[in-house]
């Protein structure tokens, strides 16, 4: 059947920023597609677009065929693209079980926390609710942590508690911007296991990343992006080899012999 997402021929200018230039690409089921690229080369602006938060100037973005443009980030949440954010947008003085809890509301109703917290749900709703939540809670390694106040967590965790959240909407298609950033190497390492996990799951992940051995060690294919337009495509070793893509982002660096 092919892409779950296909994106063709968006464009997105900011007054005379041009932010996309005719950006295309697709992602598989279970795929993990990375993108990559300088600070201010689109990549932000291209998960807004996804997402509906910006309308883009040209294109289209299908999930499963069906066009996104002109939804409203709600109902494009309720189709099936979730999110987390480059940075993170948690209900900072809720718990991290309320705060994945609001995730799981997306499935069923465009809303703000305020109403699903006053909303009235059975018992037994909540309690299946509660308890898948506490599911999420634990598969992205914050076990234990489900009344601990978002706010108090440390940045790691933080991270990823916006990922269970966004889980907790059920999408077909996570998008994640810049997960790894602020955290050690060894919590890069439990990152890295999550989106293996998601990915054997059948979930299609398409992460922004600038950490490279994250992108090496998990991501199926690469997109790099550069001033708006799509420079290279391929396999981590593909692009890692790319003259362009080494001149635009990744850099020359220099070994123990070079002139
Ligand atoms: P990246 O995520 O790759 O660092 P962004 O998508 O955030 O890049 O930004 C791409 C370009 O678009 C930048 O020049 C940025 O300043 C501009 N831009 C992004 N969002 C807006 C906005 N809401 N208003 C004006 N300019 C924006
Ligand atoms: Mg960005």
């Amino acid at each position: 059947m092919g892409a779950v997402l296909e994106v063709r021929g968006l464009s997105k200018s900011f007054g005379g920023i041009v932010a996309l230039r005719d950006v295309s690409l697709e992602a598989e089921e279970g795929e993990v597609l990375a993108i990559i690229g300088p600070n201010g080369s689109g990549k932000t602006t291209l998960l807004n677009v996804i997402t509906g938060v910006y309308r883009p100037d040209g294109g289209g973005v299908r999930l499963g065929g069906e066009q996104l443009v002109g939804l409203s980030p709600a109902q494009i949440c309720i189709k099936g693209v979730a999110r987390t954010f480059q940075n993170i947008r948690l209900f900072k003085r809720l718990t991290v079980l309320d705060n994945v809890m609001i995730g799981q509301h997306h499935r069923f109703n465009a809303g703000t926390a305020r109403i699903l917290l006053a909303s009235r749900r059975s018992r037994r709703e909540e309690a299946n609710f509660a308890r898948e939540a506490r599911e999420l809670i634990a598969k992205v390694g914050l076990a234990g942590l489900e009344h601990a106040v978002a706010q108090s967590l440390p940045y790691a965790k933080q991270r990823l508690l916006e990922i269970a959240r966004a889980l907790a909407a059920a999408p077909k298609v996570l998008l994640l911007d810049e997960p790894a950033a602020g955290m050690n190497s060894e919590e890069i390492v439990q990152l890295e296991v999550l989106v293996r996990t998601l990915r054997e799951e059948g979930l299609t992940v398409i992460m922004i990343e600038h950490v490279m051995d994250l992108v090496r060690g998990v991501a199926d294919r690469v997109v790099v992006l550069n001033y708006g337009a799509k420079i290279a495509e391929g396999s981590f070793a593909e692009i890692e080899a790319n003259p362009e893509v080494i001149e635009a982002y990744l850099g020359k660096g220099a070994g123990p012999c070079s002139a």
